[in-house]
C-alpha cells in the first residue's frame, strides 16, 4: 500500500518511507492510499474475540501488504499485551477505559506499535542511528520513551515544557537513560513542537542523520489507535449496545479522534463521533464558522490536549475531502464540545459523588460531552454514550486530589517510576540551541 501527503505535493512513499520519515516532503501528513473496507461479518465475529485478536485483524488490513502476516502478529502482541475494559457508568453511558499499559496512557498502543514496527524496519534494512524527535506536554514523551526504551539503532529526544508537565509524568521519561535523551526547554508546549518541527526542514540536520517522529504525524503511530475502536464496538455488541453508537473522544492534537473516523471509514458502525475539548477549542470554533484558525495555546488541568494547532485536522479535512460539501459532511459525523477549568472539576466532582467513579481531567471533558448531548437532544437518549478515559487519574494525582479531597492510590507501575533519578538537559527555547547541541553528540 502506497502513502500519500495530504499537501499531495511530495511523491507517493511506502510505509517504510512514510514511518522513518515521520512527515513528508511537502509537510504534509501521510494517509494511506486504499483501505479495504471491512465485511460486515467480520466485524460481527469480532464479538468473540479477545483485544490482541481484533488488533491482529485489522493491523492486517492496515499494513499487510508491507509486513507479512506473522511479523505483524508478533508486533501487534507485543504491543497489545494489556486489556481496555468497559465501565458501564449509568443510562446509556459507558466508559472506554484506555489506560491499562506501561505508562497508563491510550499512547501506549500507539507508540509500542510505532517502536517495533520502526524497529523491524531498521532491522531489515540494516539503517543505523534513526533519531526519534518527539514534543510532548506530558503523556506523548512518556509513552513514546518507554515504548522505545533499549532499542537497538534508535535514539530518542524528549522535548518537554519546563514546569509544565506533572511530577509523575516527568518522572516516566526523564529517568530512564539508556537510548532515551530527554531536554527541558524553558519555554511552552508550542516552542517544543516549534523546535522539531523546524529541525525536520533544517538541511543540516537531517544530513548529519536520519531523523523521524513519533507524534502522531506519524502514520505508524496514528493508525494504530483504531484497534480499540473495534474492540469497543465488539465488547458493546456482545451486550446488545453497539447500535447508534456515539464515541467522544478527548481531543487535543485529534490523532485518536483521527483514527476513529478510519475505523468508520474502513465500515465500523458508528453513528457519531464527538470531540471533547479543553479551553484550547479551534476545532470548534472550525464546526461552528467552517473557518480554521489556530491559536496559542493555554494551560489547562488536562494538559494532553493543550494544543492550539492540532495537526491531525489535516488528516480530518483530507477524509472527507471525497464529499461534495466536506464542511456539512464534517458536520454530520462530528459535533464538538469544549469545557473549563471550573466545568472539567465540577463534572469529576459530579461523577465521583453520583457514581463513585473517578475520571482525570481528559476523561473528565469526554464524559462532560456526552452527557451534555444526551441532555441536548432527546434522541441521544436512544444512542449508546461511549467516552474514551484516555488516562489513569493517578497520573494527574495533584489535581485529582485537590478536586476531589481525596488522596488517590498510586498503582505500582506509576510508582516505580517515581524512584529513579531525572536526567534531563535544561535547553533554552531557541532553535540554534538545540541544533548545536544535537549535532554536537
Ligand atoms: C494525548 C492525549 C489526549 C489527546 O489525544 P490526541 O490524539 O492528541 O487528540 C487526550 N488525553 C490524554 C490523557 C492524552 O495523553
Amino acid at each position: 500500500m502506497k502513502y500519500y501527503s495530504t499537501n499531495k505535493k511530495a511523491p507517493l512513499a511506502s510505509l517504510k518511507r512514510a514511518v522513518i520519515k515521520g512527515l513528508a516532503g511537502d509537510k504534509g501528513l501521510y494517509m494511506p492510499e486504499n483501505i479495504d473496507l471491512m465485511k460486515d461479518f467480520v466485524i460481527g465475529e469480532m464479538k468473540n474475540m479477545t483485544f490482541q485478536e481484533i488488533s491482529c485483524v485489522i493491523a492486517r488490513a492496515l499494513f499487510g501488504d508491507d509486513v507479512d502476516g506473522d511479523t505483524l502478529d508478533r508486533i501487534v502482541k507485543d504491543t497489545i499485551s494489556f486489556d481496555a475494559p468497559i465501565v458501564h457508568l449509568h443510562d446509556n453511558i459507558y466508559c472506554l477505559e484506555l489506560f491499562h499499559g506501561p505508562t497508563m496512557a491510550f499512547k501506549d498502543v500507539g507508540a509500542r506499535f510505532m517502536a517495533r514496527l520502526l524497529a523491524y524496519f531498521i532491522d531489515k534494512e540494516g539503517v543505523k542511528d534513526v533519531n526519534v524527535l518527539v514534543a510532548t506536554s506530558g503523556d506523548t514523551g512518556s509513552a513514546v520513551a518507554n515504548g522505545f526504551l533499549g532499542m537497538e539503532g534508535i535514539n530518542v529526544y524528549v522535548l518537554y515544557p519546563k514546569g509544565k508537565v506533572s511530577a509523575i509524568q516527568e518522572c516516566q521519561f526523564a529517568t530512564l537513560g539508556r537510548n532515551i535523551t530527554t531536554l527541558e526547554i524553558d519555554g511552552t508546549f508550542d516552542d517544543c513542537q516549534a523546535i522539531v518541527k523546524a529541525a525536520f526542514m533544517d538541511e543540516e540536520m537531517n544530513e548529519h542523520s536520519k531523523l523521524t517522529s513519533a507524534n502522531s504525524i506519524n502514520v505508524a503511530r496514528f493508525l494504530p489507535q483504531s484497534f480499540y475502536y473495534f474492540y469497543a464496538y465488539a465488547q458493546l455488541d456482545k451486550i446488545g449496545k453497539a447500535d447508534n453508537l456515539v464515541i467522544s473522544v478527548p481531543s487535543g492534537n485529534f490523532g485518536n479522534l483521527a483514527a476513529g473516523l478510519f475505523a468508520h471509514w474502513m465500515g465500523l458502525p458508528v453513528k457519531r463521533f464527538i470531540a471533547a475539548n479543553n479551553r484550547n477549542d479551534v476545532f470548534l470554533d472550525y464546526l461552528r464558522t467552517g473557518r480554521y484558525k489556530s491559536r496559542p495555546s493555554v494551560s489547562t488541568l488536562a494538559n494532553a490536549m493543550d494544543v492550539g494547532d492540532p495537526s491531525n485536522f489535516a488528516r480530518i479535512t483530507d477524509l472527507f475531502s471525497i464529499y461534495p460539501n466536506p464542511y456539512a459532511a464534517i458536520l454530520k459525523r462530528i459535533s464538538g464540545y469544549s469545557y473549563t477549568d471550573e466545568v472539567i472539576a465540577a463534572t469529576m466532582r459530579q461523577v465521583y459523588r453520583r457514581y463513585g467513579y473517578v475520571l482525570d481531567p481528559h476523561g473528565a471533558c469526554g464524559y462532560e460531552a456526552l452527557s451534555e448531548e444526551r441532555q441536548a437532544y432527546e434522541l441521544a437518549k436512544i444512542e449508546t454514550g461511549l467516552f474514551l478515559e484516555t488516562a489513569h487519574p493517578a497520573k494527574f494525582k495533584a489535581s485529582v486530589d485537590t478536586i476531589l479531597g481525596v488522596n488517590l492510590d498510586v498503582p505500582d507501575k506509576l510508582r516505580s517510576f517515581m524512584e529513579g533519578e531525572k536526567q534531563s538537559i535544561s535547553l533554552s527555547r531557541d532553535f540554534e540551541g538545540f541544533k548545536r547541541y544535537f549535532l554536537s553528540r
